[in-house]
C-alpha cells in the first residue's frame, strides 16, 4: 500500500506511531475476482463511490503489509478454491478452512469499517491483537458460524418484494 505520511498517529492495529497505510476497506481480491464490484456504498455519508475503492489510513506498514495481507492472501485462496465458481447441484462441496484465520479477516473487516464510518471503534479495537495473531483466541469470546444462502434477485430496497429467491 502506498504511504499516506500520516506521521504521529498510532496504527489503529499495533498501537505505534509511523508512518501509516491505506488499508482497503475492502480486500482486493474481491475487485480482482469480480469486476462488477466497484460500486461501494456509504450509508454514513448517504453517498455511492464508484471506481473508487473507500480506504482507511490508519494502519502501519508492518501491521498492513506483511500480517494483514497474509489474511487477505489467505481468504483470496478460498475464495479462488469456493466461491469464484458456480457450484453444481448435483456436486457436493466440502468446505475446509481454518476457523481462526477465516475469523481474524472477517474482524478485520468488521474493524475496518466500524474505523472508516466511525462506529464503536473502541468495541472493535479489543480485537485487533487477536487479528494480528498475537493472541490465540479473541479476548472477548466469539462464535463464528456459516451457512449457505439460497441465490437471490435484489429488488427496491425497502419494499416488501426486496429479496426474491432465485428458482
Ligand atoms: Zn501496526
Amino acid at each position: 500500500m502506498p504511504e499516506t505520511g500520516n506521521r504521529g498517529r498510532a496504527c489503529a492495529y499495533c498501537g505505534r506511531g509511523g508512518k501509516l497505510t491505506r488499508e482497503d476497506l475492502f480486500a482486493t481480491f474481491l475487485r480482482s475476482f469480480y469486476p462488477s464490484y466497484r460500486t461501494y456504498l456509504d450509508h454514513r455519508r448517504g453517498t455511492q463511490l464508484k471506481n473508487t475503492a473507500p480506504v482507511v489510513r490508519d494502519v502501519c506498514q508492518v501491521c498492513n503489509n506483511e500480517l494483514l495481507s497474509k489474511l487477505d492472501n489467505y481468504v483470496a485462496d478460498l475464495n479462488r478454491r469456493y466461491f469464484s465458481g458456480t457450484p453444481l447441484p448435483d456436486r457436493p462441496i466440502t468446505f475446509e478452512y481454518e476457523y481462526h484465520r477465516l475469523l481474524r479477516w472477517l474482524l478485520k473487516a468488521w474493524y475496518n469499517d466500524a474505523r472508516a464510518s466511525n462506529r464503536n471503534v473502541e468495541k472493535h479495537r479489543v480485537f485487533a491483537p487477536y487479528i494480528l495473531g498475537e493472541t490465540r483466541d479473541p479476548l472477548i469470546p466469539v462464535t463464528l458460524t456459516l451457512g449457505i444462502l439460497a441465490p437471490f434477485v435484489l429488488g427496491k430496497l425497502g419494499s416488501s418484494e426486496s429479496l426474491r429467491l432465485v428458482k
